[in-house]
């Protein structure tokens, strides 16, 4: 995964948001290829060697959105480099298409479907619960499923970016909706 992501994580712990600390061991560039994740609050710690980071709990299971890249690209609305974006689940299906339409913009794929690998501007995390922080995100795109998720997700979501889920918007989502129709919606993240 790209250091700068780690930024951006969680700790999995039943406790409130909490940083991680890392300890690389091997760097590719910006990529540790290798290295430690631990929670100073808690002692939860998890290490990689060569994979993807394993929080723990996460399954990867085969599927695809309803929409492509370039529809994804447009519902989030993000021009300019920087920042990160969360494929979730089957969404994470975009990666590949979606990293050359937002250049210099990190890709962190949560669950991705099995033939997605860390590499490029993507990185990979499994985890069973959610692992990013609050307001961390310039976006997120979340599969059917990992519904479960969406609240969390909008939560991580910057002020005034947006989510994009699949189906039906939960009504208790928070947030604005901008826009439903065709088996996709797009919610914009408040300013709490
Ligand atoms: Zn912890």
């Amino acid at each position: 995964m790209f250091i700068e992501l780690t930024d951006h994580l969680r700790c999995p712990g039943d406790h409130a948001e909490a940083f991680l600390v890392l300890l690389p061991d091997r760097m590719d560039g910006r990529r540790v290829t290798a290295g430690h994740l631990g929670c100073p609050y808690c002692g939860w710690s998890t290490s990689w060697d060569g994979g993807p980071a394993d929080f723990g709990g996460g399954r990867r299971l085969d599927g695809e959105v309803p929409f492509d890249a370039a529809a994804a690209h447009a519902m989030l609305g993000i021009d300019g480099p920087g920042g990160w974006v969360a494929l979730v689940g089957r969404a994470a299906s975009l990666a590949p298409q979606l990293e050359t339409l937002l250049p210099q913009v990190g890709i962190v794929a949560i669950n991705p479907p099995p033939p997605l690998a860390d590499g490029g501007a993507v990185s990979i995390v499994t985890s069973g619960s959610w692992p990013i922080k609050t307001h961390a995100l310039r976006g997120a795109v979340v599969g059917l499923d990992a519904s479960e998720w969406l609240p969390a997700a909008l939560v991580s979501v910057l002020p005034a970016r947006h989510l994009v889920g699949e189906g039906t918007p939960p009504t208790n989502l928070g947030g604005t909706l901008l826009a439903t129709g065709g088996g996709v919606w797009v919610a914009q993240a408040g300013s709490a």
